[in-house]
């Protein structure tokens, strides 16, 4: 069992890279790709734990927005961790999430919400990318929501009035940056449409020019429309088809394993870096 998108506590996920594998042990995952937003800082521990007959993936999912202003998460697999420019690009995106979420305060609390920027940083771990669903957390420690998903459904959802975008690459830039870096890219949930705006079906063609390997077609927040048309593009365009759970522990219901990618489609996506660099015990 293949699964290629999942979150550790050095994102918003609640395991650690190390309690992450012990899990994926357990559920059967045989491939497993730890991809923290806009984070490697996972990738030594993950590293460290790898066990058993467990193929580690190391990977990131990189926070992108479109020149349309469409946000768009790009997983990039198997590419080199000591590439000066990628380390560059990632570490600007991370840098401009603290602003974003203290700008995020400001608007909560002029509608009296009162929360702090020493509270999100109370539930963030050490190293942590900084995102909403800390955010989420600390308003679910001031007792102002229940969870997480409340805060998704409302007050922290990419249509609310307090909702602040970062800085971060285009999806082009992404997928150029990760390729150089000697990996691959698989666009995540791109037609997760309840989450905000989607790509146009145009869209696409643009990202494969610019080197793009794969589709996150089978993911929890695509109806089953939204993945035939997904498939049709990815087959359209001789484009690898992955499915993942986005597995984000205790902080969302995804499931490990809950989809997952064919092995053929995996071999596939594989021999696209430009080494092997999947970890093994
Ligand atoms: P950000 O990158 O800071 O804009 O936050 C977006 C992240 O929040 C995404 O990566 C999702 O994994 C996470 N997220 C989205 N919806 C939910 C939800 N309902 N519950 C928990 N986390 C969510
Ligand atoms: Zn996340
Ligand atoms: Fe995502
Ligand atoms: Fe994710």
């Amino acid at each position: 069992m293949i699964d290629l998108h999942t979150h550790s506590t050095f994102s918003d996920g609640t395991d650690t890279p190390r309690e992450l594998i012990n899990f994926a042990l357990s559920a059967g995952i045989t491939t497993l790709a730890l991809t923290d937003h806009d984070s490697i800082a996972g990738w030594e521990e993950a590293k460290q734990s790898v066990r058993g007959n467990l193929s580690l993936v190391l990977g990131a999912e990189i926070s992108c927005l479109t020149s349309d202003g469409i946000s768009v998460h790009m997983l990039g697999l198997l590419f080199d961790g000591a590439n000066a420019k990628m380390a560059q690009m990632l570490s600007e995106t991370r840098d401009s999430r603290i602003p974003r979420i203290k700008k995020m305060i400001e608007l909560l609390n002029n509608e009296g919400i009162d929360i702090t920027m020493e509270d999100v940083l109370n539930v963030v771990a050490d190293g942590a990318t900084v995102g909403r669903p800390h955010l989420a957390d600390a308003l679910v420690a001031r007792g102002f929501i229940a969870s997480r998903n409340e805060a998704f459904d409302g007050l922290l959802n990419n249509d609310s009035k307090f909702y602040v975008s970062h800085l971060a690459p285009t999806p082009e830039v992404a997928i150029a940056q990760i390729k150089e870096a000697g990996g691959v890219s698989v666009i995540a949930h791109p037609f997760a449409s309840f989450r905000g705006a989607t790509l146009e079906l145009d869209a696409f063609e643009p990202l494969v020019k610019a080197g793009l390997n794969g589709i996150e077609v089978n993911h929890r927040d695509q109806t089953e429309t939204e993945r035939l048309q997904l498939l049709d593009i990815a087959k359209g365009m001789s484009l690898v088809i992955t499915g993942s759970s986005d597995y984000h522990g205790a902080g969302k219901l995804n499931s490990l394993g809950e989809n997952s990618t064919d092995p053929r489609q995996w071999e596939l996506l594989e021999a696209m870096a430009d080494q092997r660099r999947v970890v093994k015990q």
